[in-house]
């Protein structure tokens, strides 16, 4: 019989195919399931416009069945079928999406990049078998027709029998070799797994013998081998399900089942689009941080399906950085399954739908820390580092869609609340949006620093956590109000008595306060009368843009440039402490540095900085002692 050749652009994937050394050849089985549910749609479709003919639903499977001995795997279909001409024409080229692999050949070096990238349909079925022939008999036609085909050199066409209409492919599975174990392909439950994986939510039944021991009739004791033909698939997948039909603990087990989590969900998010772009889409939101959540290792990603077929596990495009810890599926009926990743970066459908998630997601999260506050706190507590980490990357560029996610602790309310609770419950004469950092609430609690500003009755913010200061450094306003650190030279509020008296006493004290700057070169910009401070001694501030917590987190990073904040120390001249510097300015100079030395000293300590030399710090308190 004469052989008929492949275009040349098929031949060279199809080579690429019979020698493939892809790792995820399962997916052939895939694409054929995929091919065949198609064929089943077209009828389907064609019984919808006919009024003569009707769609009887249980005529209507695709079976798969294997005969180990002979390493044969057929996959039948009562789909459409093939004519002829369609067989040579479908068959016999590389189909669209092949084209555009075979585009980018140039750049693509063997074929492991082609099938991760593309996926081929029908020929990655050449990666598990050495021939491949096709029965098809097309619907409305008598005659069925037989391809053939053992790769690159060609194929043949033949008219041959048939009683039904629809597909039969069967395949002959490549032998074992020293490196390469194809049996996997002829099992049983080899099958089975593979159809679970990738195609349990194809819309028709895939049946398949399965065998299952059972009791012999009449025997208490023996048992047989029954072989049953099975229906592997669900079907009917979750998310196509209507939500009033599903339950709690639906959603938990799909949670479950899809290893998403060993954590319940706090949250599921279940949408069905209909539209200019229509996707179903189940969604999670998790209790727990993942153990890798916050390292490189973590992989965001949404399951992708194109009409109930797999095609990525995890598509990153579907999700923006800062919802990075939301798990799911999505299945559209509008993408292509040849699709590769970097086509499907740029797809339009598919970043209509990513817009559509995030705002899905955004109003959900809204919707929990309005409703369910306290399920919001939790959830803060595992994820809130993410949406931080959102407003400071991309140059602040997402913060309008994050600012009102925020929760800080109070000083006032003694819980987490957001910047609008915040902002509305703000006095008259409050400029700013007052923040002090630290390790925890309670060091925070007690910073010298925020001891004017509380007794202004004024509101503050904790942050404890490193980004904390950074992001809001990235809003840089919320509602018009600016954010100020209580640590900062300016606090914005006016000082009760009518004269400036700190201005006044820095001057008659500029002599004092120029000496102990003068202790301290190096180590302060400045040293100055407190207008913050009422009960405390001493503490720092800084002057310009970088605080002192933004200077520990930047120097504890990797390369960094060793940057350090304009400090100050301020000394409380109320307290009586300051008397004894005064004294000692004027009787004794050398127990005035060590008194400068150790205020300097303490200040760090209360913020939380590492003092430089331990052991003079302890030596000078002793000398104070004696
Ligand atoms: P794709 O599915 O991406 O179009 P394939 O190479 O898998 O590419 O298939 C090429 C074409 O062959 C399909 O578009 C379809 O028209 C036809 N075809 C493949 N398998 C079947 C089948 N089981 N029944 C009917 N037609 C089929």
């Amino acid at each position: 019989m004469e052989k008929k050749q492949f275009k040349t652009e098929s031949k060279r994937i199809l080579d690429m195919m019979v020698n493939s050394i892809y790792t995820h050849r399962d997916i052939f089985l895939r694409e054929l399931v995929s091919n065949a549910s198609d064929a089943i749609d077209k009828i389907y479709y064609k019984t919808l416009a006919d009024d003569t003919l009707t769609f009887e639903k249980d005529k209507y499977y695709i079976s798969i069945a294997s005969e180990k001995e002979n390493r044969i795997v057929k996959i039948s279909d009562t789909g459409i079928g093939m004519t002829e001409k369609e067989l040579t024409d479908n068959l016999g080229v590389i189909a669209k999406s092949g084209s555009l692999a075979f585009k980018k050949e140039n750049e693509i070096k063997d074929g492991y990049d082609i099938i991760g990238q593309f996926g081929v349909g029908f020929y990655s079925a050449f990666m598990v078998a050495d021939n491949i022939t096709v029965i098809s008999k097309a619907f409305g036609n008598d005659k069925a027709y037989k391809w053939e085909s053992t790769g690159a050199d060609g194929y043949t066409i033949e008219p041959c029998e048939k009683d039904s209409v629809g597909t039969e492919i069967t395949l002959k599975i490549k032998e074992n070799t020293e490196d390469d174990n194809f049996d996997e392909f002829l099992d049983e439950n080899g099958l089975k797994s593979i159809i679970k994986k990738y195609s349990d939510f194809i819309r028709y039944p895939i049946k398949m013998n399965v065998s299952n021991s059972k009791l012999k009739e009449g025997s208490e004791t023996e048992y047989e081998d029954i072989v049953e033909e099975k229906t592997i698939n669900s079907m009917v997948p979750i998310w196509r399900k209507n939500k009033s039909e599903l339950t709690d603990e639906d959603y938990n087990n799909f949670y479950a089942e899809k290893h998403y989590g060993f954590d319940k969900p706090l949250k599921h998010i279940h949408i069905s689009v209909d539209g200019v772009i229509s996707y179903n889409s189940i969604l999670y939101i998790p209790e727990k941080t993942p153990y890798d959540f916050y390292t490189k290792e973590y992989e965001k990603g949404l399951e992708l399906y194109s009409n109930g077929v797999l095609i990525m596990n995890k598509c990153a495009d579907l999700l923006p950085d800062y919802f990075s810890f939301v798990k799911g599926i999505v299945d559209s009926e509008d993408l292509s399954l040849n699709i590769s990743r970097e086509v499907l970066q740029h797809d339009r459908q598919l970043q209509l739908i990513a817009k559509n998630i995030k705002s899905k997601i955004k109003s959900e999260l809204e919707n929990l820390l309005k409703n369910e506050r306290e399920k919001y706190e939790i959830f803060y507590k595992s994820f809130g580092r993410q949406l931080k980490y959102g407003i400071y990357s991309d140059y602040g560029s997402n913060k309008d869609t994050l600012q009102d996610l925020l929760l800080f602790y109070s000083s006032k309310e003694k819980k987490n609340v957001t910047l609008d609770e915040y902002v509305s419950r703000m006095p008259e004469d409050q400029k700013y949006i007052y923040y002090a950092s630290g390790e925890t609430n309670a060091r925070i609690e007690k910073l010298p620093q925020i001891e004017m500003v509380s007794d202004k009755g004024f509101e503050i913010l904790y942050f404890t956590d490193e980004v904390d200061e950074f992001a809001i450094r990235m809003i840089a306003k919320y509602k018009e109000k600016e954010f100020k650190s209580v640590s900062s030279g300016d606090l914005g509020i006016e000082a009760e008595k009518k004269e400036e008296p700190s201005e006044v006493d820095d001057k008659e004290n500029k002599e004092l306060f120029e000496h102990m700057k003068a202790v301290l070169a190096g180590k302060v910009n400045d040293v100055r009368a407190s207008k913050r401070l009422k009960n405390y001694p001493v503490c720092l501030s800084n002057d310009g843009e970088l605080t002192i917590e933004m200077e520990k987190t930047l120097n504890s990073m990797p390369n960094n440039e060793n940057v350090k904040a304009d400090k100050v120390l301020e000394i409380n001249i109320n307290n009586d402490m300051f008397k004894v510097l005064k004294e000692s300015f004027e009787k004794d100079k050398s127990k005035l540095d060590l008194y400068t030395n150790i205020l300097y000293n303490q200040a760090l300590l209360i913020e939380g900085l590492p003092i430089n030399d331990p052991v003079e710090f302890t030596n000078n308190i002793c000398k104070v002692m004696i």
